[in-house]
């Protein structure tokens, strides 16, 4: 192969081929511009975190470094400490899940979970089904292993197992290795959609009869706003690979996040993750442990619950008085995300210069599909911005595509 180094990037003929996949995040590029102050910025997915009780959780912190710092700054055990396990089994027991301990991973946030299962499965080609649309950062992660993501519909209601099952059967009659379906059932990332309770069945009955292992991705389940929450699919299958994070329901900087998985898995992603990292951050786990032995997180997850439903019904107000007809927009009973759907010709990608003009920021539709759809939607989050401001920058938005329409 002739070499076409150049003096930019004299490595340009050296990089692994899976580098090819790996792209910038359009998401990454727009957020130097949503944090100007004077943006609304409807497009990150930061948990907001300024209510927390900082003084005494400094507190707690400042004893565990006194009575416990030589343990919490060595190194620790790759599958995560075990009274780290022990307290993600009591965190998991809040959405009816049961588990041993011995089943848990420990990782650096629900995010290198998504790593280590897409490494322990996943060849160059291998297939992984996502709802269409589903999170980006889990699409980067599949992209990066040279998966090939293949989107399954979805509706108001989640995933629709029929086109799981077509999906399965049509991929695998040309030779393709289907390996998992990837699921966020609850609040999804970017809709909000929730999957109902039958729906659910529905899904765990076809991953049965066509033998696809099911992962299920839930940071968001404790954060129900309406209504009784719906069992996760772990609650209802153990055979079912289950993601959980402490970023929503405490915060996201101490990069905790955990696996559970039927035990042969589990040993494979162990091997992985001292692969990736020896161990999971040992301080961040005493850390988190303190503060789930010392405060009142239950209470604190009612009190994220109370303020992002406020901010949830503010954004919906916003868009009923905002927006143009023609415009539709789920309706989230949890989580951080509304998907909105512009009015048939927009092009959500092509509006993003003239709302950022307008102080209005969101993230394209396009972002959450692997396939270049999504043209006619944008993610609009509520999780970050104060009421007034949400409902501003609804309003704003509005603007933007009433003009975009008269044009
Ligand atoms: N999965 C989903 C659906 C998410 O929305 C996020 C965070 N935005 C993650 C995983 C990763 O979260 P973390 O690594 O902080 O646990």
């Amino acid at each position: 192969m002739p070499r076409r180094s150049t003096r930019l990037d004299p490595y340009v003929d050296q990089y692994a081929e899976r580098t090819s996949s790996m792209t910038v995040s359009a998401v990454r590029a727009l957020f130097a511009v949503a944090n100007r102050p004077e943006v609304v910025s409807l497009a990150g997915g930061m948990p907001n975190i300024t209510d927390l009780p900082l003084g005494t959780i400094g507190d707690a912190f400042n004893d565990l470094v006194r009575s416990a710092g030589v343990q919490a700054m060595q190194y620790g055990s790759g599958q995560g400490e075990l009274f780290m396990r022990e307290k993600i089994v009591e965190v998991m027991a809040e959405e009816q899940i049961h588990a041993n301990p011995d089943d848990v991973v420990v990782t650096c946030g629900s995010q290198q979970a998504l790593d280590l299962v897409t490494r322990i499965f996943i060849d160059p080609g291998d297939v992984i089904l996502c709802e269409a649309p589903s999170y980006v950062g889990a699409l980067g992660t599949f992209n990066a292993s040279q998966a090939r993501i293949h989107h399954v519909a979805m509706d108001e209601h989640g995933l629709l197992p029929d086109a799981l099952r077509t999906a399965v059967l049509a991929l695998r009659a040309e030779g393709a290795r289907v390996k998992f379906l990837y699921t966020i059932p609850n609040y999804n990332n970017p809709t909000g959609i929730t999957q109902t309770l039958e729906r659910r069945r529905a899904l765990l009955d076809v991953a049965h009869e066509v033998d696809l292992l099911v992962v299920e991705d839930n940071p968001y389940g404790l954060l129900t706003f309406d209504g009784d929450p719906v069992p996760a699919l772990r609650a209802m299958d153990d055979q079912v690979i289950y993601l959980g994070s402490f970023s929503k329901t405490f915060a996201p900087g101490f990069r905790i996040g955990w696996v559970l998985a039927p035990h042969a898995v589990r040993e494979r992603l162990v091997i992985a993750q001292e692969a990736a990292v020896l161990s999971p951050p040992v301080f961040s786990q005493f850390a988190i442990a303190a503060y789930l032995d010392r405060f009142d997180w239950r209470g604190q997850i009612v009190a994220f619950r109370d303020m992002y439903r406020e901010r949830r019904d503010a954004m919906l107000r916003g868009l009923e008085d905002h927006m143009p007809a023609g415009t539709t927009w789920t309706r989230p009973t949890g989580g951080f995300f509304v998907w909105v759907t512009l009015p048939e010709g927009l092009d959500s990608q092509a509006l993003l210069a003239r709302a950022v003009n307008e102080r209005v920021a969101y993230v394209p539709g396009s972002a959450f599909y692997a396939d270049g759809f999504g043209g006619r939607n944008l993610r609009a989050s509520y999780c970050f911005p104060t009421a007034e401001r949400i409902y501003e920058g609804t309003r704003r938005l509005g603007r933007v595509i009433a003009a975009e329409l008269e044009m």
